[in-house]
């Protein structure tokens, strides 16, 4: 099957091109683009006309919990710690596979309306979070996260997740990362056996790390070391290592970090909402550090709009050193797509738009009043799209959304009836 999508303006992010963006047709042959060329003349069976739209790869979410839809904005003037400890996990005790099915579906489809192709989850009732994806054929880098101190349910979790990954080699759509949640709520010795599982499949490690200050003050006191030295006796440093958050990083934590395979997930909208702070980004970047954008769960990052976040780390890098020559925005929409893919293993496959790679894609639509003209492209595109910008969404060659409808059969209002359903039933068991 041959998909064209023609006379689009199409943002590559292909590093080995000349120009930033340029008119061009994208030849997709099954899941595979196998041309980005002017003015293709060849055989096809599908055409997208993409005249006077934008044609950019999909955008890759490095740290979210899909589950966690049903939590959206319940932050409100709380901190991280009470937040997790007073409104997130006693509800959480709650939620069965059936729950989180649904609530990862939500989560799912706000990804393709808002053109979000590939995610890195963080979260449990895995059976639950997997059905939705598959159904909704999303391109994820999945895991069961791993919390504890080598009590017997937190073993059976590091084995819920080996089952996972044994169960499902194969899937194009999927690969899988280890998840110890956190330095300060697993113990030494569980984080060890989650390096074990790691190094066992050659897997990335996946964690939330150094997100405030206090979380660094307590790593500091158990361990007697600066957090990035704890990852490095653990042995984490072995593996391709995804940090989520890591708003405070010393000078000296960075040349360390600097030096193996380390990627740095910022999350703008959960910092600011809980408080934490503003990464130095800009630090990190000039240390060599692959710095790539997240959402975080909905409950602290809002929503899973990347658009929205984007345009936040752009702000938030001028605002902080009061320079607004610090970060220019095609270094934000890297971090949205290509550092993405690098950062998650798959830049092989996702993360640009080039001959070879697999065919994750989004078309905007930017002719709508509100944020017309559009003179600057790319300053555009990571400040002012809306979801209803998003007018089509690709993922491994199959076309998942199409002028903003689903083209896979979804009741939405169903779906809503059973969000409100399962939010009534576990706020009153939570009382
Ligand atoms: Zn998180």
């Amino acid at each position: 099957m041959i998909l064209v999508i023609k006379n689009g303006t199409v943002i590559t992010m292909n590093e080995k091109r000349k120009e930033k963006y340029e008119k061009l047709d994208i030849v997709i042959t099954d899941d595979t683009i196998t041309s980005v060329e002017e003015n293709y003349q060849g055989p096809y069976d599908k055409i997208i006309d993409a005249s006077n739209k934008i044609v950019l790869p999909g955008l890759i979410n490095c740290h979210t919990h899909l589950g966690m839809s049903i939590f959206r904005a319940t932050n409100d003037n709380l901190t991280l710690q009470d937040w997790l400890h007073k409104k997130i996990w006693p509800i959480e005790s709650l939620m069965t596979d059936e729950d989180i099915y649904y609530t990862t579906l939500l989560s799912c489809l706000e990804m393709i309306k808002t053109g979000t192709t590939t995610s890195n989850d963080m979260y449990f009732g895995i059976n639950g979070s997997l059905k939705a994806i598959k159904e909704t054929k999303i391109r994820s880098v999945f895991s069961r996260f791993l919390i504890g101190n080598m009590d017997p349910s937190s073993l059976e979790k590091i084995e819920e997740f080996r089952n996972l990954v044994i169960e499902n080699q194969g899937n194009d759509l999927l690969t899988f990362t280890v998840t110890p949640h956190s330095l300060y709520t697993c113990n030494q010795e569980y984080l060890e056996k989650c390096q074990e599982i790691a190094s066992e499949f050659n897997l990335p490690i996946h964690i939330h790390y150094c997100e405030n200050l206090s979380e660094v003050e307590e790593i500091k006191k158990n361990y007697h070391k600066l957090p990035a030295e704890v990852l490095q006796e653990l042995g984490y440093f072995k593996q391709k290592l995804i940090l989520a958050h890591g708003t405070f990083i010393s000078e000296e934590e960075q040349e360390l970090l600097s030096k193996f395979d380390v990627s740095i997930v910022t999350n703008p909208v959960s910092n600011l909402n809980l408080g934490c702070g503003i990464a130095d980004l800009v630090s990190y970047q000039k240390n060599g550090i692959n710095v790539c954008l997240g959402t975080d769960g909905q409950g602290s990052g809002n929503n899973l709009n990347m658009f929205y976040h984007m345009s936040l780390v752009d702000q938030l890098q001028k605002a902080k050193y009061q320079d607004p020559t610090v970060m220019q925005s095609y270094d934000v929409l890297k971090m949205a797509t290509i550092n993405g893919a690098k950062a998650l293993n798959l830049d092989h496959k996702i993360g640009s738009i080039e001959e070879g790679k697999k065919a994750d894609l989004v078309i905007l639509d930017l002719n709508s009043t509100e944020i017309y003209p559009t003179i600057d492209l790319i300053n555009q595109v990571v400040h002012n799209v809306e979801s209803n910008n998003v007018d089509t969404t690709i993922i491994n060659g199959q076309i998942l959304m199409k002028n903003h409808q689903f083209s896979f059969e979804i009741d939405e209002s169903e779906l809503v009836k059973n969000i409100d359903r399962i939010t009534s039933h576990l706020m009153s068991e939570k009382k």
